[in-house]
């Protein structure tokens, strides 16, 4: 059995084997995968991941589909609590290799990591008592609505936190009696890959399986493939368009989870003591490269420059350096195409009206710098709220701060955004506060917090153009299933 102890101390090299139908495949034709903090340093490899590997995992997963369906919820999920024992005591060098492939520090890749058993956890636990079938009232006869899993379910995740939201899928789908494909980010691929595999190798071949292979190529064949029933997309605004498109020729069912621009509110009364760190945290987690980071600040213009002046304060504070250095709090970007992107974004920043205050102190040399994806914290003031810093979901830790007058306006900013991902108000009239929460358009809207990953059980996913359906909670495990309605009952005077 392959486990992350056995094959990697800090500077090892990690094989990404793709694992089809109970069984890791030869790795040909290798991808190198660096360490953006040090590019130098190639972290691992995974295979090219071809389309006939692509099909022959949607056919073990569908092979495999009728036995795992027929299986009781409860031996299910009893099947599952024991596999994901298996990648528990590995977590901690897991942690090292995500860091490592993603740039992030060392504790936000445990906590990554970490997703994998939160889902596990939770929807085994919502299994014990989930209703599969009821019986609504029905004159002239008898109804009963039953519940029924799907069939194979493709899961595509993004590079920024893979392990937990491969799991959002992956927990609920193999739960509720469907089978798997994943495939992992290229980029970071390497801590979900080895997650899989070792909890695969505790489930009935063909049950759960992992593939690699570009996206417009592999990923769009697991979006098209008609033995693919449901869908389970992690990614861009720009690439879920096209994975609906590609969706809809087999007319799957569809969740998204898409980008995000999230505001953060700050009303006169905020106290600035818990809100300047509160939102620092939020808008610097991963090097802003999550998508509930905060991406835009609003302030009311009266605490304005007092706001502007802690949070600086305070983001002066954050160490920029490789996330395996215990003392840095922000680690790298993660890929060179968003290093660039944020780089433009500065120049752009700067080019225009707006001030731009670079704040933070690095944890590495000059040389080590310039071998790194790094990029200080940037805070953006002075810029209109149509500028594209403001506008686009940034992905990289420069942040807006924009002033307004009333609340009316505050609400109007927010909502005026494509995205509807999350958001948050920060006040001392709680009570004010969710009424306020109420007219933001968001999945979800935090009161004096802003958390950069929705709990387990609180239902998550994005208004607008952040997403279709909804992740975590009950929902997520209702939307594995079909809903099937057994009837004898006649309408009035007919059949
Ligand atoms: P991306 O859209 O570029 O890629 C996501 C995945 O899609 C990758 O596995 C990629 O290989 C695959 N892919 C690429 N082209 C494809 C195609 N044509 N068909 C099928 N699959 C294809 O996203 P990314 O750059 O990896 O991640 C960053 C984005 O993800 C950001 O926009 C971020 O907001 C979003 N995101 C959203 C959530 C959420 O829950 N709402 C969470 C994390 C990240």
């Amino acid at each position: 059995m392959s486990t992350v102890q056995t094959k990697l101390t800090n500077q090892q090299q990690y094989e990404g084997a793709m694992y089809i139908n109970g069984r890791a495949l030869p790795v040909q034709n290798p991808i190198p995968i660096p360490n953006p903090a040090r590019l130098t340093e190639v972290v691992g490899t995974i295979p090219k991941g071809s389309i006939a590997e692509c099909h022959m995992a949607i056919e073990a997963a569908q092979a495999a589909f009728p036995a795992w369906a027929a299986l009781s919820i409860h031996e299910r999920a009893r099947t599952v609590a024991t596999a994901y024992e298996a990648f528990m005591p590995g977590m901690d060098d897991r942690a090292v290799l995500l860091s490592r492939e993603n740039g992030k520090t060392r504790i936000e890749a445990w906590f990554d990591c970490m997703g994998a058993k939160r889902c596990v956890d939770y929807y085994v636990n919502l299994s014990k008592d989930f209703e599969l079938e009821w019986e609504p009232p029905a004159p002239n006869g008898r109804v009963v609505v039953t519940r029924k899993p799907m069939g194979v379910a493709g899961i595509i995740v993004p590079w920024n936190a893979p392990v937990l939201l491969a799991y959002l899928g992956i927990a609920p789908a193999l739960i509720a009696g469907n089978t798997v494909v994943v495939k992992p980010s290229n980029f970071v691929p390497l801590a979900l890959i080895d997650t899989v595999r070792l909890m695969a190798e505790y489930l009935p071949p063909g049950v759960l399986n992992v593939i690699t292979g570009p996206g417009a190529a592999i990923g769009k064949e697991l979006a098209s493939h008609p033995l693919v029933r449901r869908m389970i997309f992690t990614g861009s605004v720009e690439v879920g368009k096209q994975v609906l498109l590609d969706a809809a020729s087999t007319v799957k069912r569809c969740t998204m989870e898409l980008g995000g621009n999230d505001p953060a509110i700050v009303l006169p009364d905020a106290n600035l003591d818990t809100a300047v760190p509160g939102i620092l945290r939020a808008v610097f987690t991963g090097a802003g490269q999550i998508c509930y980071d905060v991406k835009r600040i609003y302030v009311q213009k009266d605490i304005y420059s007092q706001f502007v002046k802690c949070f600086t304060e305070a983001a002066d504070e954050i160490v920029v350096g490789n996330g395996l250095d215990p003392n840095v709090t922000m680690g790298s970007i993660t890929t060179k195409e968003q290093y660039n992107f944020v780089n433009d974004l500065i120049a752009e920043s700067k080019a225009g009206s707006g001030k731009v205050t670079v704040v933070g102190k690095k944890a590495v040399s000059e040389e080590e710098w310039k071998n790194g994806y790094f990029i200080l914290p940037h805070i953006v003031t002075g810029v209109d709220h149509r500028h594209r810093v403001v506008t686009c979901e940034q992905f990289g830790p420069i942040i807006p701060i924009i002033s307004f007058d009333t609340e009316e306006e505050a609400v109007r900013l927010a909502n005026d955004s494509e995205f509807g991902l999350a958001s948050s108000i920060w006040t001392e009239d709680i009570e004010h506060a969710w009424e306020l929460a109420r007219k933001i358009d968001a999945g979800t809207t935090f009161v004096n917090t802003h958390a950069v990953a929705s709990a387990v059980d609180m239902p998550f996913g994005g208004f607008k153009w952040s997403g279709l359906g909804r992740s975590h909670g009950v929902i997520a495990l209702e939307e594995q299933y079909e809903l099937q309605t057994l009837s004898t009952r006649k309408l009035q005077g007919g059949n």
